[in-house]
């Protein structure tokens, strides 16, 4: 079952999104900051990051960087999770090194299908088992 690391500080949000995905057989580790979130994907090694870019501590482009820098995380597929549909927000994602991105309020068969997308192109396990 892949294992997933939600990065996100709004507690109703990250409630909501990890009961969602735990309904849906994922397995859901938890960072409620960006500095927190780079620490958990470094011990933990999920399978893929749902990461809010809003984020105290350091922000969820900041934090994108430094997993993208270091040999260990890189290869972990990254969706940015804002709540602006900009361009220039999703543009701002993929540079920090996002492999994906969606905005909120979340529409979960949207976020699932970016999600199966890229753990089926990790080569590891290709989605949930139920
Ligand atoms: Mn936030």
């Amino acid at each position: 079952m892949p294992r997933i690391l939600l990065v996100e500080d709004n507690e109703m949000n990250r409630d909501m999104l990890s009961r969602r995905l735990q309904r849906r057989g994922y397995e859901v580790l938890i960072a409620v900051d960006g500095q927190l979130g780079v620490e958990m994907a470094q011990a933990e090694l999920p399978d893929l990051i749902l990461m809010d870019m809003s984020l105290p501590t350091i922000d969820g482009w900041e934090a994108t960087r430094a997993l993208k820098a270091a040999a260990a995380t890189k290869d972990i597929p990254v969706i940015a999770l804002t709540a602006h549909a900009m361009s220039t927000d999703r543009d701002k994602a993929i540079e920090a090194g996002c492999d994906d991105y969606d905005t909120k309020p979340i529409e979960l068969s949207r976020l699932l299908g970016k999600m199966e997308t890229l753990l089926g192109q990790s080569g590891g396990s290709a989605g949930p088992t139920q």
